[in-house]
Protein backbone atom coordinates (compact mmCIF):
# COMPACT_ATOMS: atom_id res chain seq x y z
CA UNK A 1 0.00 0.00 0.00
CA UNK A 2 2.53 2.46 0.97
CA UNK A 3 4.70 1.11 -1.92
CA UNK A 4 1.81 2.16 -4.02
CA UNK A 5 1.61 5.61 -2.83
CA UNK A 6 5.17 6.47 -3.31
CA UNK A 7 5.11 4.67 -6.85
CA UNK A 8 2.46 7.31 -7.63
CA UNK A 9 3.52 10.19 -6.49
CA UNK A 10 7.08 9.01 -7.59
CA UNK A 11 5.46 8.37 -11.25
CA UNK A 12 3.56 12.09 -11.48
CA UNK A 13 6.90 14.02 -10.07
CA UNK A 14 8.63 11.87 -13.27
CA UNK A 15 5.84 12.53 -15.53
CA UNK A 16 5.57 16.28 -14.32
CA UNK A 17 9.48 16.71 -15.80
CA UNK A 18 8.48 14.58 -18.93
CA UNK A 19 9.80 11.71 -18.42
CA UNK A 20 8.20 8.35 -17.80
CA UNK A 21 5.44 7.91 -15.59
CA UNK A 22 5.94 4.04 -15.33
CA UNK A 23 9.64 3.98 -14.86
CA UNK A 24 9.45 6.61 -11.84
CA UNK A 25 6.61 4.43 -10.76
CA UNK A 26 8.34 1.79 -10.48
CA UNK A 27 11.90 3.04 -9.00
CA UNK A 28 9.73 4.94 -6.53
CA UNK A 29 7.52 1.70 -6.18
CA UNK A 30 10.46 -0.68 -5.43
CA UNK A 31 12.64 1.41 -3.29
CA UNK A 32 9.30 3.73 -1.80
CA UNK A 33 11.05 6.70 0.05
CA UNK A 34 14.85 6.91 -2.17
CA UNK A 35 13.09 6.33 -5.44
CA UNK A 36 11.06 9.43 -4.46
CA UNK A 37 14.15 11.76 -3.68
CA UNK A 38 15.47 10.17 -6.69
CA UNK A 39 13.16 11.64 -8.97
CA UNK A 40 12.60 15.07 -7.01
CA UNK A 41 16.37 15.26 -7.45
CA UNK A 42 16.31 15.07 -10.61
CA UNK A 43 14.14 17.26 -11.52
CA UNK A 44 15.79 19.91 -9.82
CA UNK A 45 19.34 18.96 -11.61
CA UNK A 46 17.28 19.16 -15.01
CA UNK A 47 15.82 22.56 -13.56
CA UNK A 48 19.57 24.23 -13.17
CA UNK A 49 20.37 27.14 -15.11
CA UNK A 50 23.69 26.69 -16.46
CA UNK A 51 26.68 28.60 -18.48
CA UNK A 52 29.24 28.14 -20.22
CA UNK A 53 33.07 27.46 -19.79
CA UNK A 54 34.89 31.05 -21.20
CA UNK A 55 38.30 29.05 -22.02
CA UNK A 56 36.89 25.70 -23.46
CA UNK A 57 33.09 26.32 -24.39
CA UNK A 58 31.80 23.22 -22.18
CA UNK A 59 28.41 23.89 -20.57
CA UNK A 60 28.29 22.84 -17.26
CA UNK A 61 26.03 23.84 -14.25
CA UNK A 62 25.55 27.43 -13.10
CA UNK A 63 27.03 26.57 -9.33
CA UNK A 64 30.25 24.92 -10.39
CA UNK A 65 33.21 26.75 -9.41
CA UNK A 66 35.24 24.97 -11.88
CA UNK A 67 35.28 23.99 -15.08
CA UNK A 68 34.34 20.05 -15.37
CA UNK A 69 35.80 20.13 -18.81
CA UNK A 70 39.20 21.83 -18.20
CA UNK A 71 39.40 22.79 -14.76
CA UNK A 72 39.07 26.78 -15.31
CA UNK A 73 38.29 28.97 -12.02
CA UNK A 74 34.70 29.92 -13.21
CA UNK A 75 33.47 33.52 -11.57
CA UNK A 76 29.71 33.60 -11.64
CA UNK A 77 28.17 34.47 -15.37
CA UNK A 78 26.39 37.43 -16.58
CA UNK A 79 24.66 35.14 -19.28
CA UNK A 80 22.95 31.76 -18.31
CA UNK A 81 22.03 29.41 -20.56
CA UNK A 82 18.20 28.20 -19.85
CA UNK A 83 17.92 24.79 -18.21
CA UNK A 84 18.02 21.59 -20.14
CA UNK A 85 14.23 21.32 -19.11
CA UNK A 86 13.35 24.31 -20.67
CA UNK A 87 15.40 23.49 -24.09
CA UNK A 88 13.30 20.18 -24.14
CA UNK A 89 9.77 22.30 -24.08
CA UNK A 90 8.36 22.03 -27.48
CA UNK A 91 8.33 25.57 -28.87
CA UNK A 92 4.85 27.02 -29.60
ZN1 LIG B 1 36.44 24.88 -19.53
Amino acid sequence: MIAVCFGIAGGIVGKLKGSSFLLWFLISGLVPFFGLMAAIAYRFERDELRRECPRCGRVVKIYEALCTGCGHELDFPETAIAPESWAKRPVS
